[in-house]
């Protein structure tokens, strides 16, 4: 059996760091930020190649505080994929604003460069675009496009930790980067956790207000914040496992290049392969038309999988104010895609069988759909 993800698996290379860690902290006596936090800050600043980090408590409050912390008119829009994870339109309402859903790349499942400019209005003042799967967006033209306009532009990283684009970190593309150590992600804590990282210092100390009550001083609020410290035990064990990052990014790599090149492209549709390297395959999401019968075809042969995301968010019944939108791109993704597994830990015999598995499929599920 090869579950899709199995944490006990992906953590036990860092179980003696992570015990370090944890021992460190009991001992300490300083459980909310504190010295492990601002140490985290720093070299998770330096990682991603930016001036600030700000340790915050999750992805979704990483996102939600920087769009509070600009301090936008109230409903002004925010230009966003519209299949990608739930956050970011959460974090777009909870601050307030409006988000206006923009179709992806067939291809590559990022914000298609290419709508965004139709979808401007003179109420827009923000791009939040998604590393989705680990792969980062095109930010040339869509940062382009941000300057034309005068807009920020927010990524939301959580799935993105140590991807590239043109040599450059998340961090480095974007006015800010949103992240998530949610332990399922490249970067995963033992709980919840969250950043964000700017080159913007005005941002960057706004956001250590805004994490923390809204106060600077203790006792003192100069805005309306939220709690959204992040704790010194995630932020120990953070920096243990942040030293290992590059190289576990390395075997997912070798990993999905082998799923690349030797799962058969007409037995599902592939991720593109122009981005290897600069992609840090959070997820390997391929894509079939009947996803339920590829699902219990790979089951019965011990393979788990899981789907990164059934349901588009204009389909969500939070959002009925949506639901006449048509989006057919993003309905055709949430109907096709299934991630396959895909972690550092995962051998090359499992690959092998994944591999075998699939190219296995008989002719009744073999359906071409390029
Ligand atoms: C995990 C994730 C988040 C949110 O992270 P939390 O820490 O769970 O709030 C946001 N966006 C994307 C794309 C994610 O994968």
């Amino acid at each position: 059996m090869i579950p899709f993800l199995d944490l006990k698996r992906v953590n036990k290379p860092h179980q003696e760091n992570i015990q370090r860690a944890m021992r460190r902290v009991a001992e300490s006596g300083w459980f909310v930020l504190g010295r492990e936090v601002e140490q985290f800050e720093m070299s998770f600043a330096h990682y991603c190649q930016t001036r600030h980090c700000i340790g915050v408590a999750n992805g979704l409050d990483a996102l939600t505080l920087t769009l509070k912390a600009w301090e936008l008119p109230p409903g002004s829009e925010v230009i966003i994929a519209s299949n990608a994870y739930i956050a970011g339109v959460l974090a777009v309402r909870q601050a307030g604003l409006t988000p206006v859903l923009v179709e992806p790349e067939l291809t590559t499942y990022n914000l298609d460069p290419l709508r965004i400019e139709a979808a401007i209005t003179s109420q827009t003042r923000v791009i939040l675009c998604v590393h989705l799967y680990g792969r980062c967006c095109d930010m040339e033209p869509i940062n382009v496009l941000a300057a034309t306009y005068g807009l920020r532009v927010l990524t939301d990283a959580a799935q993105a930790h140590g991807a590239t684009y043109n040599n450059i970190r998340p961090g480095g593309l974007a006015d800010a980067a949103g992240w998530s150590f949610y332990p399922t992600k490249n970067l995963g804590a033992l709980g919840d956790a969250g950043a964000v990282t700017t080159n913007d210092g005005d941002l960057a100390d706004r956001l250590r207000y805004w994490r923390n009550y809204g106060s600077g001083q203790k006792y003192y609020n100069q805005y309306v914040g939220q709690n959204s410290r992040l704790d010194e035990l995630q932020a120990a064990i953070l920096s243990e496992k942040l030293t290992r990052l590059d190289a576990e990014n390395d075997r997912r790599r070798q990993l999905a290049r082998r799923y690349l090149t030797e799962l058969n492209p007409d037995k599902l549709t592939l991720p593109p392969a122009d981005a290897i390297d600069q992609d840090v395959w959070h997820l390997f999401v391929v894509r079939h038309p009947d996803r339920t019968r590829l699902i219990s075809y790979l089951q019965q042969r011990g393979i788990g999988t899981d789907v990164h995301y059934p349901i588009p968010p204009h389909r969500q019944q939070a959002f009925p104010e949506w639901h006449g939108l048509a989006l057919p791109i993003s309905e055709q993704l949430h109907r096709e895609v299934v991630s396959l597994p895909l972690n550092p830990t995962l051998t090359d015999d499992e690959v092998s069988y994944i591999i075998d598995t699939i190219n296995d499929i008989p002719a009744y599920l073999s359906v071409r759909v390029n």
